[in-house]
């Protein structure tokens, strides 16, 4: 940077998500000039800032557990005129990552935030899967059970976007299965493992044929890009029953549930009722 000092602000700075030489020359030009770097990991962070010639900075622990308590303090910072710096593990702080609510209690309290844009895992993934990529669905991780689970494995049945989603290798293997279970075996997808790493990976195929392929446990990390599902899809009974499931284990009446999913999957209400009929416990109240 050149002429009068930069203002205050919080600067979000993606950093490389596993090959250093990602880290822009605008990005290393923050870390060096920052008052703070908020980071997730003071170790891990300082790993890279080392690997930048950078000591002595000042860095500061921003988690899950400790951002909201930060943002007074950042705030403060930033209306004193100081730039604090935001930079996650890897990739882009936010995205699955903390960041968010530090980013909103500064624009509530009025300070400016900006962005040294760079690599983001679910992008990278996407633009290299071949995938459509004009319109596109971020579902970061699912939880990893539970009615909120069910129900957005049953919302990205019927996507018509494509779907982007984050997976540990340990957890994959069900994760497809659970994903053929509602999409059938035979949607496309890509598994797009260790980007940007010695061991980078694109396996492309139907879900059936990377569900045989994850049988061997994968290492490594990965996104799962598939395909969105046919423009005007027909829910099968069995995903109609998934999430009428859903909706009567959250203690939904028959006839509540039917509404919601025949609305949520744009199926007829008569045969979302007559399979709701079929669920045992599924009742009617009184009218
Ligand atoms: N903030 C990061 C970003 O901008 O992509 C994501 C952080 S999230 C905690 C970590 C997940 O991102 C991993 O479990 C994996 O799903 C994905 N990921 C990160 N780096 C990756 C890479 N090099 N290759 C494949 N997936 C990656």
């Amino acid at each position: 940077m050149s002429g009068s000092p930069a203002p205050g602000a919080l600067v979000l700075i993606a950093t490389p998500i596993g090959n250093l030489g990602d880290l822009s020359s605008r990005a290393a030009e923050e870390l060096a000039t920052a008052s703070l770097i908020c980071c997730e990991d003071t170790r891990r962070t300082g790993r890279l800032l080392a690997h930048l010639g950078l000591t002595g900075r000042r860095l500061r622990r921003v988690d899950d557990h400790t951002e909201a308590a930060e943002v007074d303090d950042v705030a403060a910072r930033i209306g004193a005129g100081q730039r604090v710096a935001l930079v996650s593990d890897a990739g882009t702080p936010g995205i699955s990552d903390p960041g968010a609510r530090l980013v909103a209690g500064v624009i509530a309290a009025g300070h400016p935030v900006t962005v040294v844009p760079g690599p983001v895992a679910a992008v990278a993934a996407l633009v290299a899967s071949g995938a459509v990529t004009d319109r596109f669905v971020f579902e970061g991780f699912l939880p990893r059970e539970g009615r909120e689970r069910r129900r957005r494995l049953a919302e990205i049945a019927t996507e018509s976007r494509t779907v982007v989603l984050y997976e540990s290798p340990k957890r994959i293997g069900s994760m497809l299965e659970a994903l053929i279970e509602v999409c059938g075996g035979d949607r496309r997808a890509t598994i797009a493992r260790e980007i940007t790493k010695l061991h980078e990976e694109f396996v492309r195929g139907s879900l059936a044929e990377l569900s045989d392929w994850a049988a061997t446990p994968p290492k490594g990390e990965i996104v799962v890009v598939i395909e969105g599902a046919p423009a005007m899809p027909d829910a099968t009974d069995e995903v109609i029953v998934a999430a009428l499931t859903t909706e009567l284990a959250g203690g939904a009446s028959r006839r509540d549930a039917t509404a919601a999913v025949a609305e949520m999957l744009g199926v007829g209400h008569r045969r979302t009722y007559e399979l709701a009929i079929g669920i045992p416990g599924s009742v009617t109240p009184p009218s």
